[in-house]
């Protein structure tokens, strides 16, 4: 049976590289009817910290990677020192002890042969073990180093598959080493290409090593970001962007993984998240606005209504590229009034408008029915009598009824702003 871990160590925050790891890991054990181990690697008593353990099990269930087992490396050490022993007794290792350190450190002999390692993404590897030095495996303090530790781990948690970035390219050599020397089976290794920022080098804060958990607070939906990690590394073919979770797990296998390095695009992920918000469920998003819109003290916890709400997240879904846009963008259905950007008003209503706004405002009043339709066509009418191009009018009445030059359809917004806050509106604007 397939069985991988994802093995993060708690000393900061999952990040995009870490999220794809997870996922790689995660997609490939549901993929092949297998165990997803998560493996909490915080050794390092002063760098582990539990906020880091909570802020990466919270991401990893809100990205919807449930995990099957989960182990702690720092419960483990009695483990680790035992098969230590082993190498001691066996000849294979031997300690030394540091005049300033208390206790004794457990160290491998490093033997020099060439290794050939199999990589199901690269092809093989190889590799003089003749540059590595000898290797310490339990520290003086009793601490084992990530490479023992890590080897004994996925050996006695029988792991099938070693899936994990690239950076971990170097270290296989002295794990494969150490598999030997304790006669524990190898399993299959799989490194994951680096991930990069668009200009080529490392990713930055600016350039997207941002937490998970904070593209879930910019307004990232889980399964679009997830859609996203999986095309950094893998393609469904046939150019397609757009993969649902479900179907991958149908189609994903590491043999098809990238061997190239992955670029990182903000912008690309941007487009992804529009995608799934333009085909999310209102009611559903509208949940996730709500509470943003109460803390901004647009809506009133128990006083709004709930199927406006929902009319006018529709109305702007097709364009959100993350949740968050929509108080910003809609602010003006929740305030008296629009917030203005100078530079727009400046631009369309500098002009006097009176005449025209008040003859629309007449139009209006007089339609027998205030919807959509009507509105529009009262609008048309409007343009053919006072014989001019619609942009005209369009772009005033837009800015002076929302602030903003863009947006949804003007008729969908007077609509649902109603006649008389469109009214009160334009109203401002006539002399
Ligand atoms: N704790 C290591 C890391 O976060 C795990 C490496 C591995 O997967 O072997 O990089």
């Amino acid at each position: 049976m397939v069985r991988v871990r994802f093995a993060p160590s708690p000393t900061g925050n999952l990040h995009i590289g870490g999220g794809r790891t997870a996922l790689f890991n995660w997609l490939y054990a549901r993929a092949k009817d297998g165990k997803f181990i998560l493996r909490l690697e915080d050794t390092d008593k002063l760098r582990s910290q539990q906020e880091f353990v909570d802020e990466i099990l919270n991401s990893l269930k809100w990205l919807g990677f449930n995990w099957d087992e989960i182990y702690y490396q720092s419960q483990r050490f009695n483990i680790y020192r035992e098969q230590a022993e082993k190498l001691l007794k066996s000849g294979l290792a031997y300690t030394e002890k540091l005049p300033d350190k208390p206790g004794e450190a457990i160290i491998f002999k490093v033997p020099q042969q060439k290794i050939k390692m199999q990589d199901l993404i690269h092809s093989g590897i190889e590799f003089d073990t003749a540059v590595i030095k000898d290797q310490v495996l339990i520290k003086s303090d009793g601490t084992p180093t990530y490479n023992f530790a890590c080897v004994v781990d996925d050996a006695t948690m029988d792991i099938t598959h070693v899936i994990r970035g690239d950076d971990h390219i170097s270290n296989t050599p002295k794990q494969v080493l150490l598999y030997e020397a304790l006669g524990f089976k190898l399993p299959k290794f799989a490194h994951l290409p680096l991930i990069m920022n668009i200009g080529g080098g490392r990713l930055s804060k600016r350039t997207g090593a941002t937490a998970i958990s904070e593209y879930r607070l910019m307004g990232y939906l889980a399964p679009a970001l997830v859609n996203y990690l999986l095309l950094l590394s893998w393609s469904p073919g046939e150019n397609r962007e757009l993969i649902d979770i479900k179907e991958a797990i149908k189609l994903f296998d590491l043999t098809d993984v990238n061997k190239t390095a992955a670029t990182f695009d903000l912008k690309k992920l941007g487009w992804i998240n529009n995608q799934y918000l333009k085909n999310a469920d209102s009611d559903k998003l509208a949940d996730e606005i709500i509470p943003m819109l109460i803390e901004k003290n647009y809506i009133h916890k128990d006083g709004f209504d709930r199927n406006y709400l929902v009319s006018i997240v529709k109305l702007f879904q097709p364009r959100l590229l993350v949740v968050n846009d929509f108080a910003d963008w809609a602010d003006f259905f929740f305030l008296d009034e629009p917030n203005m950007d100078p530079a727009a008003e400046e631009k369309y209503l500098k002009k006097d408008l009176s005449r025209e706004f008040t003859l629309f405002i007449e139009r209006l009043d007089a339609l027998k029915s205030f919807d959509i339709a009507s509105i529009e066509e009262s609008f048309r009418g409007l343009i053919s009598e006072l014989g001019i191009e619609s942009k005209a009018l369009i772009h005033p009445i837009r800015v002076a009824l929302t602030g903003k030059t863009i947006g949804p359809g003007l008729f969908e917004v007077i609509y649902y702003l109603g006649k008389e806050r469109t009214k009160e509106r334009l109203s401002k604007f006539i002399k």
